[in-house]
């Protein structure tokens, strides 16, 4: 996309310290997607770092709540089809859930039981990867569906958190990282 197109998305990108707690430096790309030519910049920007290509993914499943902001479009532009991950209790019955620990306590993710099928191909995408918690048990639940998680991408990824390594995959793509 270019080094001053490039700029102009990271530029767009709002660091809040201590949200939503003390000690977190809390990356807000929401302005990106109310921006037009940003929003159009970083969809073009995550096609192009997919870390698989297309035709070695059936499916993008993108994690609550940020990854629907960007799933849909890349979906929509690779031709797939989009399955939301979701937090615990927002989806009618059948569903399948795992659950992952945070910093403190738990929290719980849910898919439609029939949302994926046996030996299906998912590209997982959210905005941020951090300890890899989050896209840990996204793989889990997606693989407990009978899916395979063959890619991940993420629009930034925090630097010492070693969420990369926490995810096991070589295929995976992100546009910044940052600290
Ligand atoms: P983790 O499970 O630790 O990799 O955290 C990733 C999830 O938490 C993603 O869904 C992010 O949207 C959110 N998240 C974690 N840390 C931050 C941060 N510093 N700024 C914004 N979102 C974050």
């Amino acid at each position: 996309v270019g080094e001053a197109n490039a700029q102009y998305v990271v530029s767009l990108i709002r660091s809040i310290p201590d949200f939503p707690k003390q000690g977190i430096l809390f990356r807000d790309f929401m302005p990106v997607l109310s921006d037009p030519r940003a929003n159009h910049l970083l969809n073009e920007a995550l096609i192009k770092a997919l870390p698989v290509q297309p035709d070695e993914f059936d499916t993008i499943a993108g994690l609550e709540a940020r990854g629907f902001l960007i799933g849909p479009a890349m979906a929509e532009l690779t031709g797939k089809g989009f399955v939301a991950v979701r937090k615990a209790g927002k989806l009618p019955p059948d569903t399948l859930a795992e659950d992952y620990s945070l910093e403190y306590g738990s929290a719980s993710i849910e898919i439609e039981r029939d949302a994926i099928h046996k030996g299906e191909r998912i590209l997982l995408v959210d905005d941020l990867i951090a300890t890899g918690g989050s896209a840990c048990a996204a793989r889990r639940l997606i693989e407990q569906a009978g899916g395979i998680v063959v890619g991940c991408s993420f629009v930034m990824e925090l630097n010492g958190l070693h969420g990369r390594e926490a995810l096991g995959l070589d295929a995976v793509s992100s546009l910044m990282t940052m600290p």
